[in-house]
This record gives C-alpha cells, sequence and structure tokens, in this order.
C-alpha cells in the first residue's frame, strides 16, 4: 500500500469532499485516528489512519514542521 506523507496542520485533499462543496481539510489530531476539518464549514471528521490513507488524495499545503 502506498503510504503518504502527510503530518499534523497538513491541509489535504481528499477523494471525496465535503456536501458544503468544499475540498480542503486541515489535519487537527494524529494517532491511531486521524482527525481532520472542514475549511469550508469547520465540520471535523474522525477516520482510523488506514481509512485516511485510503482516503486522502494528496497534500495541498504542508505545514511548518517544528
Ligand atoms: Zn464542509
Amino acid at each position: 500500500m502506498e503510504m503518504k506523507d502527510f503530518g499534523l496542520n497538513d491541509l489535504v485533499e481528499m477523494k471525496k469532499g465535503h456536501p458544503c462543496g468544499t475540498n480542503s481539510w486541515k489535519i487537527i489530531r494524529m494517532g491511531a485516528d486521524v482527525r481532520i476539518k472542514c475549511e469550508g464549514c469547520q465540520h471535523s471528521v474522525m477516520l482510523p489512519r488506514m481509512e485516511f490513507n485510503k482516503k486522502m488524495k494528496k497534500v495541498l499545503v504542508k505545514a511548518e514542521t517544528e
């Protein structure tokens, strides 16, 4: 399986956008589960990391690393 490079605070695009019409999500929590927040309506969803990896299309903006 392809492993994508993503991290906390990155902005990502999912294969399927949010029903509000936005397809830009910010990663707000990383762990066994990944929580992302829609940049359009601030709705957040939590996905198991494996599922997130499958559903994520690409990283739009890489966050600064500390
Ligand atoms: Zn939304």
